[in-house]
Parts: C-alpha cells; sequence; structure tokens
C-alpha cells in the first residue's frame, strides 16, 4: 500500500524515541532514506542505527538542537548533502518543557516552549521549502510536510500546560497560511494530532496514574506509538493521500474529538 515510500528521503526531527522513532521504524520498513534527529547523541545510537539498518531502508542520526533557529537551517543542508534532496518533512520535536501554571510563567520559560514547539517546525520547513518543491517537480508528484500537533491544542492543555497546549494551536493555525501559498510549489501539509500516548513526554506518571488517566478515555488507555506511526506514512505517500491537504488528523482513542 505504501510502495511509493520506497527510495523517499524523509526527515523526522526530534525521533530518538517516543511517536518520532516509531515513525522513524515504519518509513525504514517502507524502505524510505530517513534521518533520525534529537538535539543530543543517544547513548545507544550505534546500536539503534544497526537494528534500523536491518529494516529495509536506509536511516542516518543528525544532531540538532531544533529550538535553535540556525541549528534548523543546519540541519536541513546535512540532510541534503546526506541523500541529495528532500521529499519529507515531518516536525515531530515538541514537549512541554516542563509543566508551569500561569503566575509562573516568565520570559524564558515563554521562549523555551515556544522555541521547541513552534519556531522549530516553523524555521525547518522555511529552510526545507525549496528543496521539498524541487523534488515535487522532479517526480511529478507531491512532496509533504506533516507538523505533530496535539488534542492540547484544541483543549488548551492539562496543568500547567497552557502555553505548550498554545504553541500547538499556533501550529494548527499556521499550516492553513503554508496551504494557501505553498501548495502551488507541489507540496501538501498535514497535521498528525496525537492525544495520548505513553512515551517519555508522560515520565512524571506512574504506572497506575496512567492507567487511571487511560481508562477515562472511549479506548480505556493510552495509545502507543506505533499506533501513531501509519499516519505519518499515509500523509506522507502521494499515492494514499495525493488530494489531501490542510488537514489536521486526530490520533486520540476518541479522547476529544473536535
Ligand atoms: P518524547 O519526549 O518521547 O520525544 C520527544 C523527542 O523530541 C525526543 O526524541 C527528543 O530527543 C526530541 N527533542 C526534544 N527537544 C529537542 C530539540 N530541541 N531538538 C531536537 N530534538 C528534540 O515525546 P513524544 O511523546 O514522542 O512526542 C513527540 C511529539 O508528539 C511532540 O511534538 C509532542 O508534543 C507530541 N505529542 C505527544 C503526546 C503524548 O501524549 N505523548 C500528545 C500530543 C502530542
Amino acid at each position: 500500500m505504501f510502495d511509493d515510500l520506497k527510495g523517499k528521503r524523509v526527515l523526522i526531527t526530534g525521533s530518538t524515541q517516543g511517536i518520532g522513532l516509531a515513525a522513524v521504524e515504519a518509513f525504514a520498513r517502507a524502505g524510505a532514506k530517513v534521518a533520525m534527529n534529537g538535539r543530543r547523541i543517544p547513548a545507544d545510537l550505534e546500536a539503534t542505527l544497526a537494528r534500523l539498518n536491518g529494516l529495509g531502508g536506509e536511516v542516518v542520526f543528525l544532531q540538532a538542537d531544533v529550538s535553535d533557529s540556525a541549528a534548523c537551517g543546519t540541519l536541513v543542508e546535512a540532510f541534503v548533502e546526506r541523500f541529495g534532496g528532500i521529499d519529507v518533512l515531518i516536525n515531530n520535536a515538541g514537549g512541554l518543557v516542563a509543566r508551569k501554571p500561569l503566575p509562573e510563567i516568565d520570559d524564558a520559560f515563554f521562549d523555551a516552549v515556544t522555541d521547541l514547539n513552534s519556531r522549530s517546525a516553523l524555521m525547518v520547513t522555511k529552510h526545507a521549502l525549496p528543496h521539498l518543491k524541487a523534488a515535487a517537480s522532479q517526480n511529478g508528484t507531491t512532496s509533504s510536510v506533516i507538523s505533530v500537533g496535539s488534542v492540547a491544542g484544541y483543549t488548551g492543555g492539562g496543568p500547567g500546560a497552557g502555553l505548550y497546549g498554545a504553541a500547538k494551536a499556533w501550529l494548527h493555525n499556521i499550516q492553513k497560511n503554508w496551504v494557501a501559498f505553498h501548495t502551488k510549489d507541489g507540496i501538501r501539509f498535514n497535521m498528525v494530532s496525537p492525544g495520548t500516548f505513553d512515551t517519555a513526554f508522560h515520565a512524571d506518571k506512574d504506572e497506575d496514574t496512567k492507567a487511571r488517566i487511560g481508562s477515562g478515555f472511549p479506548m480505556g488507555r493510552f495509545g502507543r506509538p506505533e499506533e501513531c506511526a501509519p499516519t505519518f506514512l499515509f500523509f506522507a505517500s502521494h499515492t494514499c493521500s495525493g488530494y489531501i491537504t490542510g488537514q489536521v488528523l486526530d490520533v486520540n482513542g476518541g479522547q476529544y474529538m473536535p
């Protein structure tokens, strides 16, 4: 079904663990050329790359802190140097940074949350744009930008996560502008919006707490990263979604229905 992903060049930000890593694995299985990105070099990098490169594609690691605008440009350059272009960009890097209620928010925290969740996606997309346009024109199909939103982008976020929710809502919104002005370049923009997934994002909760929270969702549990991964394949594949752009796909077990 995802045959056209074979050999596609896929850059996934923030993908050394969790939802991003599951996406790297899924694209590798589909035969894609993938860059896994992280702010730091993972301790088990060699073993991880050996495992990922046994799945059928080609996986490299590119270190970059995408909350830094200059590093976003360098990351795109390094990717293009390695693979000769970009077909698919996934803006996955993101996180809470910390939980801080309104009275505790200062400029430094505001910058940290928005740099990681909003500025990162904006800057990587900006630098990738000419390469995505060139790839679409060379292939005669479409290139794809997939950003990762959040249920918090609709609901406003849980305790101390107001800035995070707002940063994700900002992404949900700016995508509409990218669709309006860059569809002519052969680029599709879609968003995957996870609900509550069992990753390091929820490391502040013990297993009982996660089970209790999950039991309140229609699916009765948290999502698993591998349950989000196929949605990235769908939006990346021109065969599957060549006429779909500007959408937000909620992968949330029924937790929230916009
Ligand atoms: P995670 O903490 O397991 O993974 C985050 C990844 O981002 C890691 O690989 C980390 O190395 C990387 N990263 C963090 N800061 C970075 C930086 N400055 N530069 C480069 N990489 C950086 O979290 P996750 O749950 O897998 O989250 C993935 C995405 O999904 C995030 O955008 C998150 O906001 C979103 N999301 C997660 C949930 C959830 O419940 N887990 C819900 C909604 C949205």
